[in-house]
């Protein structure tokens, strides 16, 4: 249920209404928008014609059900869109944020040289995998701690914050002393005991979708992390499974738009998986632009020939520049920045 406040609703009435709803068994989650602040109150659906009784407050304007299946991911809970803040980058405002990097971290070289070049290149994040979800057992499978390491000592050079995946609920911890963003791969769209577990982290969450899932699921997926009280989601569409063949997914960019319809999280695009080919990514990095994400994430290595995972579709670094530039302009013509 939504509880919407009256404007000019005090700290102590929020605090009330709050300690209210956690004693009929729901869980109180607070969004201050500029004019007012509403009370999603969630938890099982079966008891909720309870909350109406709330309207009897003074305080309370109204309580209305959320028709949704996911609550706190949806814009009938909050209207504003959201903004996740990492360092100086703020994801989900006016700017386009675009994260580069290579697929994996391969060596202390390889990812230095990643990070100066799309540092240059006008990237606000570092991606880099130190824990790879390979589907072969045989393939190479990342870096892991040393991995994270090297991370460091690339965001201590460049300044760049981090993204970098954690595939296990025990590695949580681990990774997020490392983290800027925790992203969680497509293969563990629906690893609940993962999503619960960086719920309980503060740090922003990238949250890929899965290659077999829908909006509807995928935004659920969302509701586990913003349901353990971490606000700090970012979605990101990185192609689905189709009967097409000649690319590696299909970058499903219908869902920026639905997405951005439906719920008020950042959402970014991965034309880097989404196509599986260099030489397809700076045309569906312009397309996502184009149709209203927030950011851009982008495999980015030194000598694409040689690398460990993805090299097919990782740009060199000179490829990535001519792309932010191609990009700075479609920005500017749906009235984002670069
Ligand atoms: C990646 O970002 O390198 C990756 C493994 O992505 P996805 O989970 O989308 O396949
Ligand atoms: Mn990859």
């Amino acid at each position: 249920m939504i509880i919407v406040l009256k404007s000019g609703a005090t700290e102590t009435e929020v605090a009330d209404v709050c300690q209210r709803i956690t004693a009929m068994g729901y869980s109180p989650h607070t969004i201050r928008g500029a004019l007012r602040t509403v009370i999603g109150a969630v938890g099982d659906d079966r008891g909720k014609e309870r909350l109406r009784s709330l309207e009897s407050i003074a305080c309370v304007e109204s309580v209305t059900p959320i028709l949704k299946p996911y609550k706190l991911a949806s814009r009938e809970v909050r209207q504003e869109s959201t903004e996740v803040r990492v360092g100086d980058v703020t994801i989900g405002g006016r700017s386009i944020v675009v994260m580069a990097g290579p697929c994996s971290v391969e060596s202390r070289l390889q990812l230095l040289d990643s990070a100066a070049a799309v540092k240059a290149g006008g990237a606000r994040i570092l991606r880099g995998g130190a824990f790879k979800p390979r589907t072969s057992p045989y393939a190479f499978q990342g870096l892991e701690d040393e991995g994270l390491k090297l991370l460091a000592e690339a965001k201590r050079e460049t300044g760049l914050p981090i993204v970098t995946e954690v595939m296990e609920p025990e590695k949580v911890d681990l990774v997020a002393e490392y983290a800027d963003i925790l992203q969680i791969g497509a293969r563990n769209v629906q690893n609940f005991s993962l999503l619960r577990r960086v719920g309980e982290i503060g740090k922003p969450v990238l949250l890929k979708r899965g290659m077999a899932t829908t909006i509807q699921e995928w935004l659920l997926s969302a509701e586990y992390v913003l349901a353990r009280g971490n606000p700090n989601v970012i979605l990101c569409e990185r192609g689905i499974r189709t009967f097409e063949a000649a690319t590696r997914f299909t970058l499903d960019l219908n869902a920026v738009p639905v997405v951005k319809k439906l719920s008020h999280l950042p959402v970014v695009v991965d034309p880097s998986h989404g196509t599986g080919h260099w030489d397809l990514v700076e045309p569906m990095a312009m397309a996502g632009v184009a149709a209203g994400a927030d950011g851009l994430i982008i495999e980015v290595h030194p000598k694409p020939e040689e690398a460990m995972s993805d090299g097919p579709q990782s740009l060199k670094p000179e490829r990535f520049a001519a792309l932010m530039e191609r990009v700075r302009r479609i920005a500017q013509a749906v009235d984002r920045d670069l």
